[in-house]
């Protein structure tokens, strides 16, 4: 029988089960691009309920001890005395999700003679060294889909928090304040500003969709260029890379996936290129921005202001600079575990587990790494140098 080891945050501080602000949450079957969600036999949660943290665990425990299998949960991931790597070494799969990701590196994987899958409930498997796991014959999936709109919607609410000032003019309000010179001597409209995503895949395609009826004048840059249809029907300006979108525009989203030749794609060079007063956004991950040069940049004016889902580590230190620098709308990695979100991540963590043990094929769009080589999904939106 197989042990699971499943990486999930820590309960809420107020304790398991939190009251629900709301009965139920709409059902979505498939997704803008035709892919359907997730389709596993014998779900063990109710859609709308927590099932992301320790308590939660992703509804998984009756399906599997019904299978005979141990389910070890835990939040415990970092550090060599820690439950995640006490039971590593005799672990057949992990599972990890990237809010509160389990480094799985070359050295934690030499040490995980067993391993067999590594599931990333969410998207984004940069947490694990994909290079190490092809290595040693390890597949690794992901949900891919699941949590795309909650992303897009995230970026959406930033752009126009950021734009508008919200942040410190709902501070003012709290604190029973009434300046409105002060909320608003940093506040503009959207209407008529330049937006640019680098990347335009599954979010950052939502994100240009769901922004066009703003008024904004959309730009985007991809490895890939967008169909003509649909760059027309958006009215999209194609830049050849990155460099180029950041001159053109006045509000940056980055949406490309992390691996080991993006890191610190964001630098010092990039962000001179930018248009003084530029807006960053970046719920992709933390490690595309180099820490302190986007804090040089903020300081110095050149970023008006930095709306940012992730970091680096995860949990970022208390000290984290991103924490306390001015005209920032960060937030701890949830933009893509809202209680819908993950409704839809864990329903396909189930079905990677059924088709695993099932001996059925993973479905295709799911996968990052099988067979010693990137695959799937993974062999498009990942290098492994
Ligand atoms: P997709 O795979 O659909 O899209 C990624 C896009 O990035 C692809 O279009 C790919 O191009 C493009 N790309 C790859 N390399 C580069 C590059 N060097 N410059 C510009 N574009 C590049 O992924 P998703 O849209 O679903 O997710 C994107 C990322 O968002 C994930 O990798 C993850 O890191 C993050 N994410 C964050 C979440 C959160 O909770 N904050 C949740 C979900 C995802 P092409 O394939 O055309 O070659």
């Amino acid at each position: 029988m197989a042990k699971i080891l499943c990486v999930l945050y820590p309960d809420p501080e107020s304790g398991y089960p939190p009251k629900y602000a709301r009965d139920s949450i709409p059902e979505i079957t498939s997704y803008a691009n035709g892919q359907t969600a997730p389709t596993p036999h014998d779900l063990g949660f109710t859609p709308g309920a927590l099932v992301g943290c320790v308590s939660g665990e992703l509804g998984l425990r009756a399906y599997l001890e019904g299978l005979g299998h141990e389910l070890i949960v835990t939040s415990d991931k970092d550090g060599a005395n820690s439950e995640f790597e006490k039971h590593l070494p005799d672990a057949e799969i992990v599972i990890s999700q990237p809010f509160w990701p389990a480094y799985l590196t070359a050295e934690r994987i030499a040490k995980a003679p067993r391993l067999k899958l590594a599931v990333t409930a969410g998207i984004g498997s940069d947490h694990v060294d994909l290079d190490a796991a092809a290595k040693a014959g390890i597949t690794v999936a992901e949900v891919t889909g699941s949590n795309s709109i909650s992303v897009a919607e995230h970026v959406v609410m930033t752009v126009l928090a950021l734009v508008r000032n919200y942040l410190p003019s709902h501070e003012i309000a709290v604190r029973g304040g009434w300046n409105i010179a002060d909320a608003v001597s940093r506040s503009y409209d959207v209407e008529g500003m330049h937006f640019g995503t680098i990347a335009a895949g599954r979010i950052g395609l939502a994100v240009l969709r769901r922004l066009k009826p703003f008024g904004l004048h959309l730009h985007y840059t991809d490895p890939h260029r967008l169909p003509h249809e649909t760059e027309q029907e958006l009215g999209l300006t194609y830049h050849p890379d990155a460099a180029s979108l950041v001159e053109a525009v006045d509000i940056v989203n980055l949406q490309m996936p992390l691996y080991p030749s993006t890191q610190d794609f964001f630098n010092d060079a990039m962000f001179a290129r930018m248009r003084r007063g530029s807006y960053l956004i970046n719920t992709a991950r933390g490690r595309l921005v180099d820490r302190d040069a986007l804090v040089r940049a903020v300081e110095s004016g050149k970023v008006a202001g930095y709306a940012g889902d992730v970091w680096y580590p995860q949990p970022a230190p208390a000290n984290h600079p991103w924490r306390t620098m001015p005209y920032n709308g960060m937030t701890p990695h949830i933009s893509g575990t809202s209680l819908s979100g993950q409704a839809r991540y864990a329903a396909g963590t189930l079905e990677i587990l059924q088709s695993y043990f099932e001996q059925r094929p993973i479905r295709d769009e799911y996968m990052i790494v099988a067979g010693g080589a990137l695959a799937g999904t993974g062999a498009k939106s990942y290098k492994l140098d």
